[in-house]
């Protein structure tokens, strides 16, 4: 007998853990109505403890459900939202107050990450509002590409944007990811244009983005934008490829090396030639 969704734990050690069809049971009628009034959203797990997912110590929220298909992808597993846990609003909620106290002590706040987090665009909003709420930072992890479906309004409640930047070269973008990268660039512009904040990830993947024209062009437009605090350059790593496997899904990258040292200061060194901070 499956166990009941409520019982299962939301904190895990690590995105890394593989997490699948845990929401698979549920009837269509009620994801619909859960993804249209945002009272339940489908989640990988809560972690602690992050220091990358923005300022300071982090309490990080894994959704599942994306369009894109990143060939590097590291947590496939939170592609299909089925294979997240239902969790109502209200657990979520209880789930950042108990860490309410501690994230101010260390100056962190909530991220949500995903998969893509907009994919749940309305439990998204609420369950950052909730965090603003309680007196919590909040960061949005995204791809960026259904930055429209958010208004406004919406966007009042999100403290910071983590936008991946995957490829200036809409062939390329389109090739890694399978989707465009215009509604991405569209997104960008208009956080820029409500001064919300956004730290870019860039990741470097050897033979794919390390093309220095790419890494230009990319530079350049975060520069423009005015409201880039910091790219993060991400090298590349095949700590997800066991879960292409197990997942039997077709991995491409089985033969591609993690950048050199030199290969990610070159990178990062390109960000900073346009003025912008890297790590
Ligand atoms: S956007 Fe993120 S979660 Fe989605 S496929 Fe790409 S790397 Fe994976």
């Amino acid at each position: 007998m499956n166990q009941p969704q409520d019982t299962i734990p939301l904190e895990a050690k690590s995105p890394f853990e593989l997490r699948v069809n845990l929401s698979a049971d549920m009837p269509e009628t009620d994801v619909r109505t859960a993804l249209a009034t945002g009272e339940m959203g489908f989640l990988h797990s809560f972690t602690t403890g992050s220091t990358v997912d923005g300022p300071g110590v982090r309490v990080v929220g894994w959704t599942t459900g994306c369009q894109f298909r990143c060939l590097y992808c590291h947590n496939p597993d939170t592609w299909n939202m089925s294979n997240g846990i239902p969790v109502a609003l209200a657990r979520a909620t209880e789930e950042l107050r108990k860490y309410r106290q501690g994230l101010k002590v260390m100056l962190g706040g909530f991220t949500l990450s995903g998969g893509e987090p907009l994919m749940q665009d309305r439990f998204v909003v609420k369950l950052l509002a909730a965090a603003k709420e309680l007196g919590i930072h909040t960061a949005l992890d995204t791809n960026g590409a259904l930055g429209a479906r958010l208004s406004d309004a919406d966007l009042k409640h999100v403290d910071l944007v983590l936008l991946d930047l995957k490829s200036w070269s809409p062939e390329l973008h389109r090739r890694l990811t399978g989707m465009e990268v215009g509604p991405v660039l569209d997104f960008a512009q208009r956080l820029a244009a409500c001064r919300i904040p956004i730290w870019v990830r860039f990741v470097l993947v050897p033979g794919l983005t390390d093309d220095p024209e790419n890494i230009a062009q990319i530079a350049k437009f975060s520069a423009d934008l005015g409201n880039v605090e910091r790219v993060d350059v991400l090298p590349f790593h095949q700590m997800g490829r066991f879960k292409w496997k197990e997942l039997k899904l077709n991995y491409s990258l089985e033969d591609i090396q993690p950048p050199s040292i030199e290969a990610v200061e070159r990178a990062c060194a390109q960000f900073s030639t346009v003025g912008l901070k890297t790590y």
